[in-house]
């Protein structure tokens, strides 16, 4: 018990509090909505909570830190987000892939870590996907978009296509690369 319940004069203006474990007086109930909670308990309950919201966001800066020293980190998030501005370009409201298979396929494509890669749909109707994926140099990133902006699909449709053309053509030379 926080405090010793104050009974006021006439028997009357009693409300019990849920964590007095008592009736007391509706006087020490903070205004408005009535509830079973007197002040001084909502008000420990506020602090409570103030303290684990504090400690949560501790937790959360010392992630983001940790994540910012790791250069990986700093690179998907980039291509993150990067994917998030596209999807507005293709009028999309998400996109479906997950971090780590964006990671996975930008990798593949970009084993150097160069940063020059990054991440659009195949077909820029769908939504970016596991399934719907196709990592491309920062200028051809650029063309696409363009293309997408402007509405011209069929034409992000052909640069696409030509791309994966040349890209079997250049494994179909050297197929010790594949
Ligand atoms: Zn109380």
């Amino acid at each position: 018990m926080l405090h010793a319940p104050l009974l006021p004069a006439r028997g009357e203006g009693l409300r019990y509090c849920r964590h007095c474990q008592d009736s007391i007086a509706v006087d020490l109930f903070p205004n408005g909505k009535q509830r079973y909670v007197c002040k001084l308990h909502v008000n420990a309950r506020a602090r409570q909570y103030r303290q684990a919201k504090q400690e949560e966001n501790c937790d959360w800066l010392r992630a983001e830190t940790k994540a910012r020293q790791d250069p990986h980190a700093v690179r998907l998030a980039r291509e993150w987000n990067m994917c998030c501005h596209d999807r507005k370009v293709f009028d999309q409201r998400r996109i479906a892939i997950e971090k780590p298979q964006l990671a996975a396929v930008i990798a593949a494509a970009d084993p150097l870590c160069t940063g020059f890669f990054h991440a659009v749909p195949v077909n820029p109707r769908e939504m970016l996907s596991n399934h719907n994926v196709v990592v491309v140099v920062s200028k051809v990133r650029k063309r696409l978009l363009r293309k997408a902006g402007d509405g011209l699909f069929g034409e992000y449709d052909a640069i696409v296509t030509a791309l994966a053309q040349k890209r079997a053509a250049a494994a179909a030379k050297s197929p010790q690369h594949t």
